[in-house]
């Protein structure tokens, strides 16, 4: 069966974050943008009052027990306003709240992911290193066993909300042969507390775009991080930052298609205002094909993470779907918004007009969780037959099942 229409839970929560995103971030996101403001209170304050922060987390982990749907759905309302917004659920309710979900132990669970998913505290997610992006085996933060502890050293770099959160999910070599041989199953993740003895951080200033938000970088420096705080097992650090950016990255297809939305919306509004040679801009054939192309890269975006997301609640690996989501969606964004500028003409150029913060805000998501050119690649390995999901240990629990006995010790 073929089911295009959302649930009655699923339109209302959209309705939900559209009303409350319109109402009380719209007005101040300009200010908040030009100041290079991330405001908390208002900020995060209204996303746990909505229960963003848990969406897709079950109750009895202190989440709203939500669907994967809603979350994306969720994810293309917030960044219909500003991608500010969808990075904090790509990296919290994301990257992080559903790793401890699908791995984490029930000690883990109790500690970190109820006060996660009642938004009492904020999590991300720390893979990226001065030297090493995309080639994540690249990474030279190391962790050694000490007694019943690990002793971590590193440095993590361009971290959404890196200078802000409490929890995060650090990644690094616990076996220092494996990382001469750069064998990813000598890597682990850790859940480090910023609390931590040896843990410091600070904020990027010289980004030019998601402005609002805080993206920043955090140092360990002999941190002691308590055994029973490895996530999954020793050696399963690379599995699960690979697992965590299927559910990242699924956030990130969303945002980019509110992001496109937003862009045909602004364009529409003003192609219909502004006249040039007598007549509305938005009888001019060549603007009416800019709007064409961002209503269709709209629509086909959508249904890809809403594939994406169908696939999550059938408890189904999605890897391949998510990384297609992720890619076009996240491309098409910036040919939306750089059109989005284009039917400005100059006013487009100016931060009179939202559109240049989206042209902005649009390249990070061409840039983090998988570049452009990493899915194009791992798009064209799975068609050529390079490149095949083996099962994990651990697999996202399925919304319909509530399958949530998580990780066997
Ligand atoms: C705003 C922002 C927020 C971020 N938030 C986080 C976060 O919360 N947590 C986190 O861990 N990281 C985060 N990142 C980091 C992000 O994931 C990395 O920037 C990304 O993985 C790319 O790595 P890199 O910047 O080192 O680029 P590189 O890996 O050095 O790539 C440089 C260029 O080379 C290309 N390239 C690299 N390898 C290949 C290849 N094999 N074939 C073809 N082309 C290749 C890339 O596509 C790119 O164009 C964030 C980044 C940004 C910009």
């Amino acid at each position: 069966m073929i089911d295009f229409t959302l649930s009655h839970e699923q339109r209302l929560l959209e309705q939900t974050v559209r009303e409350w995103g319109a109402k009380e971030v719209a007005p101040k996101i300009r200010e908040l943008d030009n100041e290079h403001r991330f405001d908390q209170e208002l900020i995060l304050g209204g996303m746990k009052r909505l229960g963003l922060l848990g969406i897709s987390v079950p109750q009895e982990y202190g989440g709203a027990g939500m669907d994967y749907v809603c979350l994306g759905l969720a994810s293309e309302e917030l960044e219909y306003v500003d991608t500010s917004l969808r990075v904090i659920m790509s990296v919290h309710a994301g990257l992080n709240c559903l790793s401890l979900l699908t791995w984490g132990t029930e000690d883990q669970k109790q500690r970190y992911l109820v006060p996660q998913a009642q938004g009492d505290k904020l999590a991300t997610y720390g893979l990226t290193e001065p030297a090493a992006g995309s080639d994540a085996r690249g990474i030279q933060t190391t962790a050694v066993k000490r007694g019943d502890r690990w002793v971590l050293n590193g440095e993590k770099m361009w971290i959404s909300l890196g200078d802000v959160a409490d929890n995060f999910l650090v990644f690094a070599w616990s076996d220092a042969e494996k990382k001469r041989r750069r064998d990813p199953s000598g890597i682990s993740c850790f859940i480090v507390e910023r609390s931590f003895k040896g843990f410091s951080s600070g904020t990027l200033k010289e980004k030019w775009g998601i402005l609002a938000g805080n993206t920043g970088f955090f140092t360990l420096a002999d941190v002691e991080v308590p055994g029973e705080n490895l996530l999954g097992r020793d050696g399963e650090g690379f599995k699960i930052a690979m697992f965590a950016l299927d559910q990242g990255r699924y956030t990130v297809a969303a945002g980019a298609t509110g992001l496109i939305r937003a862009c045909r919306d602004a364009s529409t509004k003003y192609a219909l205002e502004r006249e040039t040679f007598g007549q509305k801009i938005a009888e001019h054939q060549l603007v009416k094909e800019m709007i064409a192309r961002m209503e269709a890269d709209y629509q086909i975006s959508r249904m890809l993470w809403l594939k994406s997301g169908w696939l999550k609640n059938e408890a189904q690996r999605n890897t391949r779907e998510t990384s297609l989501a992720k890619w076009y969606a996240t491309v098409a964004s910036e040919l939306a918004a750089s059109n989005a500028v284009q039917v400005h003409g100059a006013n487009g150029y100016s931060n009179e007009y939202p559109v240049g913060r989206f042209y902005r805000n649009c390249k990070g998501a061409v840039i983090y969780e998988g570049t452009r050119e990493i899915h194009t690649l791992m798009q064209a390995d799975y068609v050529l037959g390079f490149r095949q999901d083996k099962a994990l240990r651990c697999e996202l629990p399925g919304y319909a099942s509530q399958d949530i006995a998580g990780a066997k010790a």
